[in-house]
C-alpha cells in the first residue's frame, strides 16, 4: 500500500481512539452517575495506554520517514497531515515513559493539594508539589527541545511555533497601553444586577436561540449541561458543547456565545479533512480567537443587541423591564479592576495573563522561586491592576493550570483576544455595511466568511500562516487596542 494511504488509515484509526476517549469524557463531565468513577478511571487509563502505544509505534515512525522522503510531490493537505503527524509522534516520543508516568503521578498529587491549599487560602500545601512540577517542566523543556529558551518548548505545545521572545514582544506592546485604559475605564460603566433570578429552563431556551442564530447545527451537535462549560469534538459530525445555569448571572449568554464559537470552527471544518489529525482546530490561540470574536466582539456589541435585546427582555420581563438597551450595554462591558481572571472584562483581562507570563517564564528560566510567588503575585497586582491582593486563594491560587503541569498554555488566551480583534478587521473589510449586518441579526453572512476563511482549513495551515492569509498581517496587538479604544471610548462618553 502507498505511504499515504497507510498513514491516512492510522491517523483515521487514532483518531477513533481520541473520539472515544472524548465521548467518555463528555459522558463523565455530562451524565455519569457518582459511583462510576472508578470504574471509568480504569477505562480511561486502558483506552489511554491503547492509544498511546499506537503514538509511539515504531511503525508510525516508518510511516512517517516513508512520507517525509517524497514530501515534495505531495500536496499541502498530505504535507499538513504530515507536519500535524510528526509534531506528536515527536512530542510522545522523545519523553521517556518513566518520566511520563512520574508527571502524571505528581500532577494528580498536586491537583489534591491545589484543592486543598485553595480551600484553606494557603500557598504553602501546593508549594512542595509546586516545586516538583517546575523542576519537572524544566526538564520536559530539555527533552523536548528548544532553540532560545526553554520556556519556547512548553508554549509551543499549546501553540505551534510560539516563542517566548514573540510572547514578550506581544505584551510588551500592550501592557503600557492596557495599564493607561484600565485607568481610564475602570468603575465608568455600571455593572448589572439582578435582584430575580433567570427561570433555569429559559435560561437554556435563550442559549439555544442564540446558537441557532449563530449557525450552530444541531444535526451535527448538542447543547448540555457541566459545571464548567467545555466543547468537544466526537466525531467529524459531532461537535458538542455544554453551558452553566447560575441563578442570577448573565453567564448563560456569554457562555453559550463562547463555546459556540469554538464549535463553529469545528463544525465548520471540510469535509475532506474528516477523520484525520487535520480535522481539528490548528491551536489553542486561534479556537480562542473564535470564541471571544463571538463572546466579546459580537457578543457585547450594541448593534447585535439592537437585534437580541427586544428577545432577552421578552423572555425575561421580571429581569429587564426596567433595563434600556444603553444601560445593558454599558452593564455588559463595566470594566473592573478585580483578583480573578476568569471574572475579567475585555480590559482587564490580558493583564491577568502578562501577570502569569512573567511568572512563568521566570520559573522556567529560574530567575523566580516557587516560595517568592505569593509576594510576587500581590506585587504585580498592585503594579499591574492597582488591586491588592488579601488571600492566596484569590491570588496565586485561582487557577488550575499549574497543577495540572500546563505552563504556557496562559499566553493562548491572549493571542486568542488579539487575533479575535485582527480577523474582525478583516471582516469589517470585507463587510463595510457589518453594523447593519449585526443589527440585521445576520449572524449568517459572518459565520459564512468565518468559515470560508479559516475553519474549512482544519489544521492544514500554521497558526501564525492561517491568520497572515486572513488578515494579511501577522499577529499584532495593534487592532485589539484599536478596538477597545474605540469601544470603550463611545460607552463611557
Ligand atoms: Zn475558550
Amino acid at each position: 500500500m502507498h505511504t499515504l494511504t497507510q498513514l491516512k488509515k492510522y491517523s483515521a484509526e487514532l483518531v477513533d481512539l481520541h473520539h472515544t476517549l472524548a465521548l467518555m469524557q463528555w459522558d463523565q463531565e455530562v451524565r455519569m452517575p457518582r459511583r462510576a468513577a472508578e470504574g471509568r478511571a480504569g477505562q480511561f487509563a486502558t483506552l489511554s495506554a491503547l492509544a498511546h502505544r499506537r503514538e509511539v509505534s515504531p511503525e508510525l515512525g516508518a510511516l512517517l520517514a516513508g512520507g517525509e522522503a517524497h514530501k515534495e510531490s505531495l500536496s499541502v493537505e498530505d504535507r499538513a497531515l504530515l507536519r500535524v503527524m510528526r509534531r506528536s509522534y515527536d512530542q510522545n516520543t522523545k519523553l521517556p515513559e518513566e518520566f511520563v508516568a512520574e508527571f502524571s503521578r505528581l500532577t494528580s498529587q498536586a491537583q489534591m493539594a491545589w484543592l486543598e491549599a485553595r480551600e484553606q487560602s494557603d500557598f504553602a500545601i501546593f508549594q512542595p508539589l509546586l516545586e516538583r512540577l517546575v523542576v519537572l517542566s524544566r526538564q520536559q523543556a530539555e527533552y523536548l527541545g528548544y532553540a532560545a529558551h526553554p520556556y519556547d518548548a512548553l508554549l509551543d505545545l499549546y501553540e505551534e511555533g510560539l516563542t517566548t521572545a514573540r510572547v514578550a514582544g506581544m505584551f510588551g506592546e500592550l501592557q503600557a497601553p492596557l495599564v493607561e485604559l484600565v485607568r481610564r475605564f475602570s468603575g465608568r460603566l455600571t455593572p448589572l444586577s439582578f435582584a430575580e433570578p433567570f427561570p433555569q429552563s429559559g435560561q437554556e431556551r435563550f442559549a439555544e436561540h442564540l446558537l441557532v442564530a449563530m449557525g450552530f447545527d444541531f444535526s451535527r451537535g448538542c447543547l448540555a449541561r457541566s459545571p464548567h462549560p467545555f466543547t468537544t469534538t466526537l466525531g467529524h459530525h459531532d461537535r458538542r458543547i455544554t453551558n452553566r445555569y447560575a441563578p442570577t448571572s448573565l453567564d448563560f449568554i456569554f457562555g453559550a456565545l463562547h463555546e459556540g464559537g469554538h464549535a463553529l470552527y469545528e463544525q465548520g471544518i471540510d469535509e475532506r479533512l474528516a477523520n484525520s489529525h487535520l480535522d481539528d482546530g490548528v491551536s489553542l490561540g486561534i479556537h480562542e480567537s473564535q470564541s471571544r470574536l463571538w463572546e466579546n466582539v459580537v457578543g457585547r456589541s450594541r448593534p447585535f443587541w439592537q437585534r437580541f435585546f427586544p428577545e432577552l427582555q421578552k423572555a425575561f420581563p421580571a429581569q429587564f423591564a426596567h433595563t434600556g438597551l444603553d444601560d445593558f450595554i454599558r452593564g455588559i462591558n463595566a470594566v473592573t479592576s478585580g483578583l480573578i481572571r476568569v471574572d475579567a472584562d475585555e480590559v482587564t483581562y490580558n493583564l491577568h495573563v502578562l501577570i502569569r507570563f512573567e511568572i512563568e517564564k521566570g520559573l522556567i528560566e529560574g530567575s523566580l522561586g516557587v516560595a517568592d510567588l505569593p509576594r510576587i503575585w500581590r506585587d504585580k497586582y498592585r503594579q499591574y491592576l492597582g488591586v491588592e491582593v488579601e488571600s492566596d486563594a484569590d491570588g496565586v491560587l485561582q487557577d488550575i493550570h499549574w497543577a495540572h503541569g500546563s505552563f504556557g498554555y496562559f499566553p493562548t488566551y491572549t493571542i486568542g483576544n488579539l487575533a479575535a480583534a485582527q480577523i474582525w478587521e478583516g471582516y469589517k473589510k470585507y463587510d463595510p455595511t457589518f453594523t447593519q449586518t449585526l443589527a440585521d441579526g445576520n449572524l449568517a453572512k459572518i459565520k459564512e466568511w468565518l468559515v470560508r476563511e479559516i475553519h474549512s482549513h482544519g489544521s492544514v495551515h500554521l497558526p501564525e500562516e492561517l491568520l497572515a492569509r486572513v488578515t494579511g498581517a501577522p499577529l499584532s496587538a495593534q487592532p485589539f487596542l484599536a478596538y477597545l479604544e474605540e469601544k470603550f471610548g463611545t460607552l463611557a462618553g
